[in-house]
This record gives C-alpha cells, structure tokens and sequence, in this order.
C-alpha cells in the first residue's frame, strides 16, 4: 500500500509544483504509516532518484516515446496502471492544467473520490477530511472522502516543499500504451518569459493602463526585478494581452511573493486567482477599488504618475 504522487513535468524537468505534491504526499504517507512512491511519464532530463530528498521512497518510471508529449488520456491509463501495481489508496497531483486534465478521468477509471483544489493535508483522525477552496476561494469546504481510492489535486502554492535527504529507488514501469489519439504537431513557445505559474514576482495590469501600447512600464519593472507579467481578463479580452498572461477565476491561479496589480479593479473573479499570493500592492487612481480590500499596500493614484516613480526608486536600488 502507497501513496502515489504524480510527478507533473515540463520539456523533461520536473515542475515546481511537482515538489509540492511530492512533499504532500510524502506527509500524508508518514501520517497514515504508508509509503510515499511516485509517477514520471515520459522522459526526464532530472535524476529522478533525487525525489528522495522529498521523501520519496520509489520512482516508478514510464518511459516510452508516444509518451514523451503531454496527452490527458494517455497519461491517465498510464496513472491508472502504477496505481493498480503499487496498490495506492491515495493519488495526489498538482491541480495546475495538467492534474485537473487527469484527475477527472482517473477518478472515473478507479472509481476514486476526487477533491480537486486541497489547501491543506487531510485529517485522517475520524474519516479522510480534506479542506479545499469553494466560491472563487471565498471559503473552504472539508470534504470527507469515503472511497477506497482517494485522489487530491493538490492547490499550486497552497504546500511548501521541503527537502532534506535521502534517495529514491528509482525502477522502470512497463505500462500497456494505446496510440495516442492524438498526434503532437508542434510546441509553441513564449520566449523569454518567467511561466507565471512559477512565478516568485508578478507585475500584473487592467484596464486601466487604457492599451496595450502602455505595457512597457509593467515590462520595464518586470525586468527590473525578474518578474513575470500578468493581466486581467478584460485585458486579455481586449487583446491587449495574450490568454496565457490571464490570472482569476477562468485563468491562471497564482500564488508569488509580492503580486503588483496597476490598474486592476480587483473583481471577485480576478481575486479567485491572486488572493493567495503573500504580498500585494495595488496601484489604482479609485480609493474605492475593492482591490485595496485585498492589498497588503495600496496607492492611490494615476498609474501614468506612478509609475515611473516606482522604476526610478527600483534602478536606484
Ligand atoms: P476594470 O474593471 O475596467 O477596472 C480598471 C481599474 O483601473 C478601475 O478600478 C479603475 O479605477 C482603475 N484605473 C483606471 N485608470 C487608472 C489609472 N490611470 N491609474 C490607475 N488606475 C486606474 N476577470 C479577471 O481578471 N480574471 C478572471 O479570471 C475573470 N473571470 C471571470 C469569470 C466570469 C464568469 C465573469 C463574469 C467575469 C470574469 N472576470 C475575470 C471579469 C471581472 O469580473 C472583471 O470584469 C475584470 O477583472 C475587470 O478587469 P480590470 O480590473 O482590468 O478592468
């Protein structure tokens, strides 16, 4: 009996969230006096037997070409598999876009309770509790978790790795793959760009930078202190902005150190996606913006103003 954490990663190294999972699992399996074994699918320029810093025990992994590109389906039988082989009672994987594209299907295929969005390990003392986020990350609900297979898709951010020593074993799993469904044309990257997801800093703008010809201060900071960019939807329905810079509700969910909103209202929805970030400063000309409700440091004033006096004070520095 195991816990199983899968092992999300991108182009071969092992994502940020990734050792989250492994940390939270690795509790979880220590709490529960089981052990914690872990997933990789696809190749990995990491050493994998690294994952024992995490506590992980054992590194089961699949490796084979049709699995070396990100498809749901394909990962999911593979998932499901391990877990049958190393008799797992519990799944966890980052809730970031590739958990939530898996963690559906799997749920369906080992007829697993799923509680997707965890903020905190479960509490195993009467039942399997698990507190998760509901409304936007307006409240919590505690979800008990009554199958014999349960999987949480554990919150981006909401559960520090911690590392310490160790060493996992690290064996290859021999899984039964079907010819994708789908066939992998091409990669589009974003050049030059920090992914928001692993983002520690975040310079972030609204509507009210008035187009996107008045984003090169937001870059100018950005670059400054090694920052990635983000916007609200309005922005990035204006096409000022691409999609993937959208945080909130219906875009990328964040949680950096400092998150540095201009000219952001701070709607609910946009909130859902940025609340948990530690440190946020808003610049908005409406003291009335709901978003200094949420700001840890607000200034009231015109963006245009603002602005570059905070690039000069930084270039100071
Ligand atoms: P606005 O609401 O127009 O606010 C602009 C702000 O800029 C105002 O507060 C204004 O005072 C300030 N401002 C104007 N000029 C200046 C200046 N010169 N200097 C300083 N401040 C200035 N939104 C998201 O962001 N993310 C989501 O994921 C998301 N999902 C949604 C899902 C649903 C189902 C729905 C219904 C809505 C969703 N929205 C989302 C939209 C959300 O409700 C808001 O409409 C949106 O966040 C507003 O973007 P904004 O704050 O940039 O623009």
């Amino acid at each position: 009996m195991s816990v199983l954490i899968y092992i999300d990663q991108a182009e071969g190294q092992i994502k940020k969230s990734s050792f989250e999972a492994a940390s939270y699992g690795a509790r979880l399996a220590e709490q529960t006096s089981t052990q914690a074994e872990a997933v990789v699918v696809g190749n990995s320029s990491a050493d994998l037997s690294m994952l024992g810093k995490y506590g992980i025990k054992k590194v089961h992994h699949v490796n084979n070409e049709m699995l070396n590109h990100f498809d749901a389906q394909t990962y999911t039988r593979v998932i499901g598999q391990v877990t049958e082989a190393c008799q797992a009672t519990v799944v966890v994987l980052s809730n970031n876009v590739n958990g939530k594209a898996i963690a559906p299907g799997l749920s369906a295929r080992l007829k697993a309770g799923l509680v997707a969005g965890a903020v905190s390990l479960p509490d195993t003392s009467n039942g399997f509790v698990v507190k998760k986020g509901v409304f936007s990350g307006k409240a919590f609900a505690n979800v008990n978790v009554l199958s014999p297979i349960k999987i949480i898709g554990l919150t981006p951010n909401a559960f520090s790795p911690v590392a310490g020593e160790g060493t996992a074993e690290v064996v290859a799993f021999n899984a039964s793959i079907d010819a994708p469904r789908v066939k992998h044309l091409a990669t589009n990257k974003v050049q030059g760009q920090i992914p928001l997801s692993e983002a520690e800093l975040v310079i972030s703008g609204g509507r009210g930078l008035k187009g996107s010809e008045n984003w090169g201060m937001i870059e100018e900071l950005a670059g400054l202190i090694g920052a990635a960019t983000a916007c609200s939807r309005a922005v990035a329905d204006a096409h000022w902005r691409p999609h993937h810079e959208h945080v909130g509700q219906t875009g990328g969910s964040i949680a950096p150190n400092l998150y540095f909103a201009v000219g952001i209202s701070g709607a609910i929805q946009h909130l859902a996606g940025v609340n948990r970030s530690k440190v946020i400063v808003v610049i908005n000309k409406d003291p009335e913006a709901p978003f200094f409700k949420a700001a840890d440091y607000g200034i009231v004033g015109d963006a245009f103003e603002v602005m570059p006096k905070v690039i000069d004070a930084v270039k100071k520095l």
